[in-house]
């Protein structure tokens, strides 16, 4: 059954080499009932784990049923711990957070027979447990957890059961218990070898192997009181270590996908606090990037609207800014007058003409007052800006030569002034003037830097002469004939304002005249500067939300290293703990990115509601926060969580 030759095994401490097993050679046959003792140090666990192969020696041969198992895989030696050998150890090693059915059931699910769950309920019931069932480990004596111990060794029916002081941390009444289990597994014709200092123990078998120094120094046969030497049973068979991973190959497609979530979602569960704090974390970094990029994104698309609406065939002039020294002077030559309106509307590419002169003022009506833009316009302006009046009418020709105080409100001026009632016909206080509310402008929607809808529009005339006592007139817009007489439309304009300044024919530079796409892209790159910043604030925060992962995984990770060891002492291979981990952490980011999407698109709803703010949730921002917390999870659990499964078992169950 077990053959070992001339094994060794040799700790180094700093300098010192401990030769923990100096060469042990030893025969084990089927259905054996074997004690091995020796002083404290003298190398029995060492033996155990090397014969349990959670641990390999460093030289020597090990033939497991006629198969040298030196050699395998570290997979194919977690098959053989999970099929064919049964380990209990001294502290027990059951998961906390698990019922001791669940303890139990732990090596059927890496066989892949989780199908076999009554199994587990059997061999509880086999040790005594029926009625504990659900218990947790924390609900039970030492002897009951030993004893759940026993029963998940038993599950998948091992040829071979390896006990570690089973009963070392036990008190008397429950050593007897436990005992008595072992031995009546070994007259049913299992293998057990026990490792033991007490000899009333090592007494209850039919052989005594004793060590010292890491070398066998007896071993010899023993007669239990009322028993015999030898076993009257006939051994259990069991398959091969070639039968078993053949088999395993088989079902290795069975280790379902469902047993892993089921997994993940009960360690998850059983440390709420710590799931929450990681969800936590991937939720508030997943809102607000799905918060901000929808604000960005709601942002431009409002201004590309208002844009829209302006129309792409208008040219704005204004004054260019000389340079005297340091100081910035508004050019005098180019001051612009009614003159310059006139003569531009004359030109053969132009269509329309307006100028404009804007100012703030103080705007009264009745017991209600505002601060507001107030700009003087020309009659074109609701054609050229697409600003029909929704109430009311604009100002007329004649309106504009005698310098009526007459007034159109944008719509939030309105609202300011007068809430829901009718306007037109009132009279208002511009700068302590009177002026007759003719009409009502439409909306043109806010976004963006400013309010399109908080000014006033009065004739330009009275704006310069009644009201700012302006001379010049601050701005023209020209309408070309078309959008494709832009450029045309430009160059006229260009070269009559500079014959008519007396400036050179070439000067490009005391008039600053824009075309509506430029000042687009201008807008457009400001917004998306604007994006990209939020869109960095959001990044930031989400990346602090990875970090916080990062830490929980850490921390759970390591805690968790000798849980990784139970694991894979009882037939988990390096793929199932990665798989674990995995799950888990996609689990959590994912179920924080969810939240937090969610959360995100609310904010964003409320943003709009509230505060009447343009957002826009983008399919984007979903995209990228998702990946993002999938990484961050996937990076940060899996990273730890491999270092911890590349340890071998006993180190990982030693972890402190
Ligand atoms: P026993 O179980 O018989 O008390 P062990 O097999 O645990 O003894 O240990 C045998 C020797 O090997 C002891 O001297 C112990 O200090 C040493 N040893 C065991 N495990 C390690 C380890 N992981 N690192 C260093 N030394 C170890
Ligand atoms: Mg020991």
């Amino acid at each position: 059954m077990i053959e070992i030759k001339n094994i060794h095994k040799t700790y180094t401490m700093g300098k010192v080499e401990v030769k923990a097993l100096d060469g042990v050679s030893l025969k084990i046959d089927d259905g054996e009932f074997v004690a091995i003792m020796g002083a404290s140090g003298s190398g029995k666990s060492t033996l155990m784990h090397i014969l349990g192969l959670l641990d390999r020696p460093d030289a020597g041969q090990y033939l497991l049923r006629g198969q040298d198992v030196t050699a395998l895989s570290d997979e194919a030696l977690a098959v053989v711990r999970n099929g064919l050998i049964g380990f209990v150890f001294q502290q027990f090693h059951l998961l906390p957070r698990m019922s001791a059915l669940e303890n139990a059931e732990l090596p059927l699910v890496y066989a892949g027979k989780r199908h076999l769950r009554e199994k587990a309920r059997a061999e509880l019931a086999g040790v005594g447990l029926q009625d504990r069932v659900l218990h947790r480990p924390s609900e039970l004596s030492g002897g009951q957890q030993q004893r759940v111990a026993i029963a998940r060794s038993l599950v998948n029916d091992p040829v071979m059961l390896l006990a570690d002081e089973p009963t070392g941390n036990l008190d008397s009444r429950s050593k007897a218990e436990i005992i008595a289990i072992l031995k009546q597994l070994n007259a049913r014709g299992k293998t057990v070898v026990i490792v033991t200092h007490e000899p009333e123990v090592a007494q209850q078998t039919r052989r005594i192997i004793t060590m010292r120094d890491g070398k066998v120094i007896a071993d010899a046969k023993n007669v239990p009181a009322g028993g015999s030497a030898v076993s009257a049973v006939t051994p259990e068979s069991g398959s091969t270590v070639k039968d078993l991973l053949a088999e395993r190959h088989r079902v290795a497609g069975k280790i379902k996908f469902l047993d892993y979530v089921r997994q993940a979602l009960s360690a998850m569960i059983s440390h709420k606090m710590r799931s929450i704090l990681s969800i936590l974390g991937i939720l508030i970094g997943v809102a607000a990037v799905i918060a901000m990029l929808a604000l960005g994104t709601g942002a431009k698309v409002s201004i590309e609207q208002q844009l829209q609406s302006l129309g792409s065939n208008l040219l704005w002039l204004h004054p260019a800014h000389g340079r005297s020294g340091a100081v910035a002077l508004e050019s005098t030559a180019t001051r612009f007058t009614q003159v310059d309106i006139d003569l531009l509307a004359r030109l053969p590419h132009v269509k329309r003409v307006y100028g404009s002169v804007t100012a703030r003022a103080q705007v009264v009506y009745g017991s209600n007052n505002t601060n507001t833009q107030v700009e003087g316009t020309g009659t074109e302006y609701p054609a050229m800006r697409a600003a029909t009046p929704v109430a009311g009418r604009f100002f007329t020709e004649q309106e504009m030569r005698a310098r009526e105080k007459v007034a159109l409100l944008g719509t939030t001026v309105l609202t300011n002034l007068f809430g829901e009632a009718n306007p037109v016909g009132e009279t208002i206080k511009i700068n302590l003037i009177n002026f007759k509310v003719i009409g009502v402008l439409p909306s043109k929607g806010s976004g963006g830097f400013r309010d399109q809808d908080d000014t006033v529009i009065v004739p330009l005339t009275t704006a310069m002469y009644r009201v700012f006592g302006k001379q010049y007139i601050d701005s023209i817009y020209v309408e070309a004939v078309s959008a494709g007489d832009i450029d045309a439309a430009q160059e006229e304009v260009r070269r009559a304002l500079n014959k008519q300044h007396r400036l050179k024919a070439d000067d490009t530079e005391s008039v600053d005249i824009r075309n509506m796409s430029e000042i687009k892209s201008t807008l457009e790159s400001t917004m998306k500067t604007l994006t990209m910043l939020l869109g960095s604030i959001a990044a930031i925060s989400l990346l602090v939300g990875g970090i916080g992962i990062m830490n929980i995984m850490l921390v759970s990770v390591t805690e968790r290293t000798r849980e990784i060891g139970l694991r894979k002492a009882i037939g988990a291979n390096n793929k199932d703990i990665m798989m674990q981990f995995l799950i888990e952490a996609v689990l959590m980011s994912f179920i924080g990115g969810i939240v937090g999407i969610v959360l995100g698109a609310g904010a964003s709803v409320v943003m709009k509601l509230a505060a009447g703010w343009a957002v826009q949730v983008s399919l984007f921002s979903i995209v990228l926060a998702t990946v993002f917390s999938l990484i961050v999870g996937v990076v940060f659990g899996l990273w730890p969580a491999s270092q911890a499964a590349k340890l071998n078992p006993i180190e990982a169950l030693r972890y402190e």
